[in-house]
């Protein structure tokens, strides 16, 4: 029987797992594994926009079924999707990747993460960090546009202590997304809505002078525009950056998984405030996109969220975009 060690054997040799430094000398001493990763910023030119994208961290949903495909598909389905994708089954790991767009006149942060708290796990918090390891002090920071209200969006406002991590910076968002947000009705709903939109309060209404509220469509600045992309919240937007000939989506949760919400985009996800809405929103932005082979920024797509998707099987497949050096 072929076993998955003999078949590396045969592919490899014998000489396979024999232990060429089996006998450890002084420098082979046990070093201390120390865990713990790089901030994470990646830079890149859109036109005469300088951009980086700044990690927030990740944040794991699980498990996989129902998060994506209740009631369309089975638990296996997703696990074998997962499998063929050679993806671990039980959890999904997803990223949380924020844009600061340095246009010339501006400095302007499309998400601003979920920050230190505890909802999400640990793995969040990071953007600060981020931020002053790109060389961006977060009080340069003029504006900050959410694509939509989820705590893994805009709670990154603020600091443990709930105090302002862009003291100078205004806020921009849809007034759909705000109003339904930060609705006192919204509490009766049940968990966890109910804590988003305490959260949300919490943070959203103490700051309200500060906040612009975007008809659907609006121009942030010269080369950034909203489009409205309803269905994951009401009021969820993402952005056109246009600028030099080149354009690039900032889709925000139009899509929330690279493999799950592109290869059956008619998956529902479990946030999804309109599931109906959200899958035909999701296949209307990702057929766009293929046919105008439209670059995109996905929040939550494996970092640095920079690809492009192309039509395959019932859906939609990515390739992300090759790492460039300035
Ligand atoms: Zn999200």
């Amino acid at each position: 029987m072929l076993t998955r060690r003999s078949g590396l054997r045969a592919a490899f040799g014998a000489s396979l797992g024999a232990g060429l430094l089996a006998r450890p000398g002084a420098g082979f001493a046990a070093a201390p594994q120390r865990g713990g990763q790089v901030a994470a910023w990646y830079r890149f030119r859109l036109g005469g926009f300088e951009c980086t994208v700044v990690s927030d961290g990740a944040i794991a949903l699980a498990p996989p079924h129902p998060t994506f495909g209740a009631g369309v598909a089975t638990p296996e389905q997703v696990e074998q999707a997962l499998r063929a994708a050679f993806l671990a089954t039980d959890s999904l790991p997803v990223q949380l990747n924020c844009l600061v767009v340095n246009t010339g006149r501006a400095l302007i942060l499309l998400d601003a993460g979920v920050g230190p708290q505890p909802l999400f796990g640990p793995g969040t918090g990071r953007i600060a960090q981020a931020l002053r390891a790109a060389g961006i002090e977060p009080a340069e920071i003029d504006l900050v546009a959410f694509t939509h209200a989820h705590p893994d969006h805009s709670w990154g406002i603020a600091d443990a202590a709930g105090a302002d991590i862009f003291p100078n910076a205004r806020y921009a968002i849809t007034a759909r997304d705000f109003a339904a947000w930060t609705d006192e009705a919204m509490l009766a709903q049940p968990a966890p809505i109910r804590d988003f939109v305490a959260g949300t309060r919490a943070l959203f209404l103490p700051r309200r002078e500060r906040f612009t509220l975007m008809p659907p469509g609006a121009e942030l600045v010269p080369g950034i525009r909203a489009v409205p992309t309803p269905g994951h919240t009401i009021g969820h937007a993402s952005f056109l950056l246009e600028d030099g000939g080149r354009r690039l989506l900032v889709l925000g949760d139009v899509a929330n998984h690279h493999v799950l919400a592109l290869r059956r985009p008619d998956w529902p996800f479990a946030f999804d405030s309109d599931p109906a809405l959200a899958a035909e929103t999701r296949r209307r932005t990702l057929e766009m996109a293929a046919r105008e082979r439209l670059e995109l920024l996905a929040y939550h797509f494996p970092w640095p969220g920079l690809g492009h998707v192309e039509a395959a099987g019932q859906g939609y497949a990515w390739t992300p975009s090759p790492w460039t050096w300035g």
